[in-house]
Protein backbone atom coordinates (compact mmCIF):
# COMPACT_ATOMS: atom_id res chain seq x y z
CA UNK A 1 0.00 0.00 0.00
CA UNK A 2 1.33 3.49 -0.70
CA UNK A 3 1.03 6.68 1.18
CA UNK A 4 -1.50 7.59 -1.64
CA UNK A 5 -3.85 4.70 -1.24
CA UNK A 6 -3.35 4.71 2.49
CA UNK A 7 -4.59 8.27 2.80
CA UNK A 8 -7.67 7.68 0.24
CA UNK A 9 -9.17 4.87 2.47
CA UNK A 10 -9.26 6.89 5.58
CA UNK A 11 -10.75 10.15 3.90
CA UNK A 12 -13.43 8.33 2.01
CA UNK A 13 -14.48 6.95 5.90
CA UNK A 14 -14.15 10.81 7.50
CA UNK A 15 -17.35 12.56 8.15
CA UNK A 16 -16.45 16.19 6.33
CA UNK A 17 -15.98 18.18 9.98
CA UNK A 18 -13.16 15.87 10.71
CA UNK A 19 -9.58 17.23 10.23
CA UNK A 20 -6.74 14.47 9.32
CA UNK A 21 -3.24 15.30 10.98
CA UNK A 22 -0.61 13.29 9.42
CA UNK A 23 2.06 12.31 12.10
CA UNK A 24 5.00 12.65 10.18
CA UNK A 25 7.19 11.98 13.61
CA UNK A 26 9.36 8.84 12.07
CA UNK A 27 9.16 10.24 8.21
CA UNK A 28 11.40 12.30 6.02
CA UNK A 29 10.22 14.99 3.76
CA UNK A 30 10.30 13.30 0.89
CA UNK A 31 7.65 10.84 1.71
CA UNK A 32 5.88 13.57 3.35
CA UNK A 33 5.75 15.55 0.32
CA UNK A 34 3.64 12.21 -1.09
CA UNK A 35 1.17 12.52 1.80
CA UNK A 36 1.01 16.77 0.63
CA UNK A 37 0.57 15.90 -3.05
CA UNK A 38 -2.57 13.59 -2.11
CA UNK A 39 -4.23 16.50 -0.87
CA UNK A 40 -3.50 16.67 2.96
CA UNK A 41 -2.15 19.90 5.06
CA UNK A 42 -2.14 19.44 8.50
CA UNK A 43 0.93 17.49 9.56
CA UNK A 44 1.80 16.71 13.08
CA UNK A 45 5.66 16.24 14.98
CA UNK A 46 5.80 15.30 18.60
CA UNK A 47 9.48 17.09 19.05
CA UNK A 48 10.42 20.78 18.52
CA UNK A 49 14.20 19.63 16.88
CA UNK A 50 11.96 17.57 14.13
CA UNK A 51 9.64 20.16 13.61
CA UNK A 52 12.22 22.68 13.14
CA UNK A 53 14.19 20.39 10.71
CA UNK A 54 11.32 19.72 8.55
CA UNK A 55 8.97 22.63 8.19
CA UNK A 56 11.41 25.04 6.19
CA UNK A 57 11.85 22.27 3.59
CA UNK A 58 8.58 21.61 2.95
CA UNK A 59 5.59 23.95 1.52
CA UNK A 60 4.28 27.10 3.52
CA UNK A 61 1.14 25.99 3.55
CA UNK A 62 1.53 23.34 5.60
CA UNK A 63 -0.19 23.71 9.11
CA UNK A 64 2.18 22.06 11.59
CA UNK A 65 0.50 20.29 15.00
CA UNK A 66 2.58 20.06 17.53
CA UNK A 67 1.77 17.02 19.62
CA UNK A 68 4.49 15.79 21.55
CA UNK A 69 5.50 16.88 25.36
CA UNK A 70 6.29 19.93 25.14
CA UNK A 71 9.29 21.87 27.64
CA UNK A 72 8.79 25.02 27.74
CA UNK A 73 12.60 25.78 27.02
CA UNK A 74 11.48 24.36 23.10
CA UNK A 75 8.05 26.58 22.85
CA UNK A 76 10.32 29.62 21.60
CA UNK A 77 12.20 27.09 18.66
CA UNK A 78 8.29 26.14 17.75
CA UNK A 79 6.35 29.29 17.89
CA UNK A 80 7.30 30.32 13.77
CA UNK A 81 6.38 27.31 12.55
CA UNK A 82 3.27 25.91 14.47
CA UNK A 83 -0.76 26.50 13.86
CA UNK A 84 -1.87 24.52 17.08
CA UNK A 85 -0.02 23.42 20.08
CA UNK A 86 -2.07 20.25 21.20
CA UNK A 87 -0.47 19.37 24.10
CA UNK A 88 -0.88 22.36 26.72
CA UNK A 89 -0.93 20.67 29.92
CA UNK A 90 0.00 23.31 32.48
CA UNK A 91 -0.06 26.55 33.40
CA UNK A 92 3.23 27.05 33.52
CA UNK A 93 3.91 25.96 29.97
CA UNK A 94 0.69 28.18 28.71
CA UNK A 95 2.35 31.11 30.15
CA UNK A 96 5.50 30.31 28.41
CA UNK A 97 3.67 29.69 25.09
CA UNK A 98 1.92 32.90 25.72
CA UNK A 99 4.89 35.13 26.57
CA UNK A 100 6.74 33.88 23.20
CA UNK A 101 3.84 34.22 21.72
CA UNK A 102 3.73 37.91 22.47
CA UNK A 103 7.33 38.14 21.93
CA UNK A 104 6.84 36.79 17.96
CA UNK A 105 4.02 39.49 17.56
CA UNK A 106 1.09 36.31 16.98
CA UNK A 107 -1.63 34.70 18.37
CA UNK A 108 -1.45 30.55 19.31
CA UNK A 109 -3.58 28.32 19.13
CA UNK A 110 -3.51 25.91 21.63
CA UNK A 111 -5.53 22.73 23.38
CA UNK A 112 -5.58 21.22 26.52
CA UNK A 113 -4.27 17.70 26.65
CA UNK A 114 -6.25 15.75 29.42
CA UNK A 115 -4.22 12.64 30.86
CA UNK A 116 -7.52 9.82 30.21
CA UNK A 117 -5.53 6.88 29.60
CA UNK A 118 -5.19 4.13 32.61
CA UNK A 119 -0.79 4.14 31.51
CA UNK A 120 1.58 6.42 34.31
CA UNK A 121 3.32 8.02 31.96
CA UNK A 122 1.14 9.76 29.21
CA UNK A 123 1.24 13.25 30.23
CA UNK A 124 -2.23 15.79 30.98
CA UNK A 125 -4.13 17.44 32.65
CA UNK A 126 -7.29 16.33 34.68
CA UNK A 127 -10.67 18.12 34.89
CA UNK A 128 -10.07 19.80 38.37
CA UNK A 129 -6.52 21.33 37.16
CA UNK A 130 -8.04 22.49 34.05
CA UNK A 131 -10.79 24.46 35.70
CA UNK A 132 -7.91 25.68 38.12
CA UNK A 133 -6.12 26.95 34.85
CA UNK A 134 -9.14 28.63 33.36
CA UNK A 135 -10.48 30.46 36.19
CA UNK A 136 -6.28 32.10 36.94
CA UNK A 137 -5.70 35.42 36.45
CA UNK A 138 -2.74 34.48 34.89
CA UNK A 139 -4.68 32.95 32.25
CA UNK A 140 -7.12 35.75 32.10
CA UNK A 141 -4.16 38.65 31.45
CA UNK A 142 -3.16 36.36 28.42
CA UNK A 143 -3.87 37.74 25.41
CA UNK A 144 -1.64 35.80 22.85
CA UNK A 145 -3.10 32.14 23.52
CA UNK A 146 -6.45 30.93 22.51
CA UNK A 147 -7.74 27.68 23.81
CA UNK A 148 -9.18 26.08 21.29
CA UNK A 149 -10.36 22.96 23.08
CA UNK A 150 -8.78 19.27 24.01
CA UNK A 151 -6.49 16.44 23.17
CA UNK A 152 -6.11 12.95 24.54
CA UNK A 153 -4.27 9.74 24.42
CA UNK A 154 -6.27 6.28 24.32
CA UNK A 155 -4.45 3.51 26.85
CA UNK A 156 -2.87 1.32 24.33
CA UNK A 157 -4.37 -1.76 24.04
CA UNK A 158 -6.78 -4.32 22.45
CA UNK A 159 -9.49 -3.29 24.51
CA UNK A 160 -12.20 -1.35 22.25
CA UNK A 161 -14.32 -0.91 25.18
CA UNK A 162 -11.66 0.64 27.50
CA UNK A 163 -10.63 2.95 24.65
CA UNK A 164 -14.40 4.34 23.90
CA UNK A 165 -14.55 4.89 27.77
CA UNK A 166 -11.87 7.32 27.61
CA UNK A 167 -13.05 8.63 24.83
CA UNK A 168 -16.35 9.15 26.14
CA UNK A 169 -14.28 10.69 29.19
CA UNK A 170 -12.46 13.44 27.43
CA UNK A 171 -15.80 14.51 25.48
CA UNK A 172 -17.57 14.95 29.02
CA UNK A 173 -14.55 17.02 29.87
CA UNK A 174 -14.77 19.09 26.97
CA UNK A 175 -18.66 19.20 27.11
CA UNK A 176 -18.29 20.49 30.97
CA UNK A 177 -15.67 22.88 30.53
CA UNK A 178 -17.51 24.31 26.92
CA UNK A 179 -20.38 25.42 28.44
CA UNK A 180 -18.73 26.52 32.05
CA UNK A 181 -15.91 29.10 29.98
CA UNK A 182 -16.82 29.21 26.24
CA UNK A 183 -19.92 31.26 25.49
CA UNK A 184 -19.81 31.49 22.13
CA UNK A 185 -20.29 28.71 19.91
CA UNK A 186 -17.58 29.08 17.85
CA UNK A 187 -15.16 28.97 20.89
CA UNK A 188 -13.42 25.65 21.79
CA UNK A 189 -14.94 23.72 19.32
CA UNK A 190 -11.81 21.12 19.03
CA UNK A 191 -11.65 17.28 20.31
CA UNK A 192 -8.48 15.66 19.51
CA UNK A 193 -8.70 12.29 20.05
CA UNK A 194 -7.64 9.21 17.28
CA UNK A 195 -4.73 7.44 15.98
CA UNK A 196 -4.40 4.67 13.56
CA UNK A 197 -5.63 1.84 15.94
CA UNK A 198 -8.41 3.55 17.31
CA UNK A 199 -9.49 6.51 15.23
CA UNK A 200 -12.96 4.87 14.14
CA UNK A 201 -14.13 4.35 17.69
CA UNK A 202 -12.86 8.31 18.08
CA UNK A 203 -15.35 9.65 15.20
CA UNK A 204 -17.93 7.69 16.94
CA UNK A 205 -16.80 9.45 19.61
CA UNK A 206 -17.18 12.81 18.67
CA UNK A 207 -13.32 13.43 17.27
CA UNK A 208 -13.18 16.90 15.53
CA UNK A 209 -9.16 16.22 14.72
CA UNK A 210 -7.45 12.74 14.29
CA UNK A 211 -3.37 12.00 14.58
CA UNK A 212 -2.82 9.14 12.55
CA UNK A 213 0.25 8.37 11.63
CA UNK A 214 1.32 4.29 11.28
CA UNK A 215 -1.56 3.96 8.90
CA UNK A 216 -0.91 6.41 6.48
CA UNK A 217 2.89 6.04 6.23
CA UNK A 218 3.50 2.56 6.90
CA UNK A 219 3.83 0.32 3.77
CA UNK A 220 2.14 -2.77 4.72
C1 LIG B 1 2.69 8.99 17.28
C2 LIG B 1 1.51 9.74 17.75
C3 LIG B 1 0.30 9.63 17.08
C4 LIG B 1 0.08 8.73 15.87
O1 LIG B 1 0.18 7.40 16.23
P1 LIG B 1 -0.12 6.22 15.17
O2 LIG B 1 -0.48 5.07 16.02
O3 LIG B 1 1.14 6.04 14.40
O4 LIG B 1 -1.24 6.68 14.32
C5 LIG B 1 -0.77 10.39 17.54
N1 LIG B 1 -0.65 11.20 18.60
C6 LIG B 1 0.52 11.34 19.28
C7 LIG B 1 0.57 12.26 20.44
C8 LIG B 1 1.63 10.60 18.87
O5 LIG B 1 2.77 10.75 19.54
Amino acid sequence: MSVESNIQQIITQLPRHIRLVAVTKTVEPDVIRHAYQAGLRDFGENRAQELMRKAPVLPPDIRWHYIGHLQRNKVRQIIPFVSLIHSTDSLRLLEVINHEASRAGRQVDVLLQFHIAEEETKYGLDLDEAIGLLNSPAYASMHHVRICGVMGMATFTGDMTQVRKEFRHLFEIYSRLKSAFFNTAHEFCEISMGMSGDYRIAIEEGSTILRIGSAIFSEE
